[in-house]
């Protein structure tokens, strides 16, 4: 099958490469039929990730139908439409059990770096294949889809593809932004970034009983659509003095919660050595301006939430606010099996709406330009969208 392969840093290019196959009873195989781009695959692309290697497929985000089942997977059959949750994740394990997906202590079957960095493995996730779990990506024509009753999900009919591939990532990661950063009713929320994660925030903000939700970013025509679809305010951080602007907006005393989704993406530098950017031992870290603002314009006693990716140390964290404002600071990789089906019944009842997201459509073999539009965020681009099938 033809797939989109990491061959160095900024380097793409799609291959022919085996088809997955079944490999235990719980697995099924899924036809691709949209897998789109996502901001945390730019730290891989630009090979700030250790572990990635040549001919490695990139993706996580994708929808497709189900072409094939091991023996003991029971909620699907084959041509099924289905979403699957970026994050692979067992359903067994105390952490799933406590709706940790994304921290299953099964979902990953190579975390000997992420243990050494991190304390402790994290979970599986697609298309970093030998970092977290050793599973292909989806920009590929089939996936190898492990513990199929656990992280596939059901499309309603009404739901689109280009609707309901964005309940994979993008959606659970902002639902979870606006949930576990403890959004209540009356709130003010600011979110940083307004890619497809941010808007996503936005919109779970507002369905939490948010009372005003500002999104701050630099191009215009994501702030726009941050107004148009998540009914946000907006701030352009370079022609507005943002703290004192969210201060005006919250009654003198700053957004209760402030979430961080832009990562390290707009030029986070380029490698001395992977292991050393990884361990923070030599090399430059990674420069968190959102996280540092977000912790700065926070109200006293409030959350900030980090959604951005970031794989290893950064410098020069406000760790004597956090402490003297009393804030409240959480993140984490998307749990999605949580949030997927109560998503995709807003999705069928039309309550959400994420199909403007794709701006740019590619077939496979496009996928160097869709991730170069992606990358730089050319032409609007917010999210490439792969159609391997046509
Ligand atoms: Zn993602
Ligand atoms: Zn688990």
């Amino acid at each position: 099958m033809r797939a989109l392969c990491w061959e160095g840093v900024d380097r793409l290019a799609v291959r022919q490469v085996p088809d997955p196959e079944l490999r235990n009873a719980h697995d099924m195989i899924v036809r691709v039929r949209r897998s789109a781009t996502c901001g945390a695959d730019l730290p891989l692309l630009a090979g700030r990730v250790p572990g990635l290697a040549a001919g490695d497929v990139l993706g996580h985000e994708f929808l497709g139908e189900v072409a094939e089942i091991g023996p003991a997977v029971r909620r699907h059959r084959v041509g099924d439409r289905v979403v699957v949750c970026a994050a692979v994740a067992c359903g067994n394990c105390w952490y799933c059990r406590q709706g940790l997906y994304s921290c299953c202590d099964n979902g990953a079957t190579t975390g000997t770096v992420t243990e050494a960095a991190w304390g402790q493995p994290t979970g599986g996730c697609y298309g970093h294949p030998r970092r977290t779990g050793g599973f292909a990506g989806s920009h590929a024509e089939y996936v190898r889809v492990p513990y199929a009753d656990v992280g596939a999900f059901a499309v309603p009919d009404p739901v689109s593809d280009d609707r309901a591939v964005f309940a994979s990532d993008a959606a659970p990661a902002g639902w979870m932004g606006a949930e576990l950063g403890a959004v209540r009713p009356g709130d003010v929320v600011a979110v940083w970034g307004a890619g497809a994660v941010g808007q996503l925030t936005a919109q779970a903000a507002t369905a939490l009983g948010a009372d005003r939700v500002i999104v701050i970013d630099r191009y215009p025509e994501r702030l726009r659509m941050a107004e148009r679809h998540a009914g946000a305010e907006t701030l352009h951080y370079e022609h507005t003095d943002v703290p004192a602007e969210l201060r005006e907006r919250s009654g003198g005393r700053g957004p209760d919660v402030c979430v961080e989704a832009v990562g390290v993406a707009d030029g986070g530098g380029r490698p001395v050595s992977l292991a050393d950017r990884f361990t923070g031992r030599g090399g430059p870290a990674e420069d968190p301006l959102a996280v540092r603002e977000a912790v700065h314009a926070c109200r006293k006693g409030g959350t900030v939430f980090v959604s951005g990716t970031f794989t290893g140390f950064v410098d020069a964290f406000p760790l004597g606010a956090v402490m003297h404002k009393g804030l409240t600071l959480r993140s984490a990789r998307q749990h999605g099996q949580r949030w997927i089906p109560m998503l995709l019944d807003r999705m069928a009842r039309d309550e959400l709406r994420t199909e403007h997201l794709a701006t740019h459509r590619f077939d496979l073999d496009q996928g160097p330009t869709g991730y170069a539009l992606f990358r730089d965020r050319a032409d609007g681009c917010v999210r490439s969208v792969f159609t391997p099938h046509g």
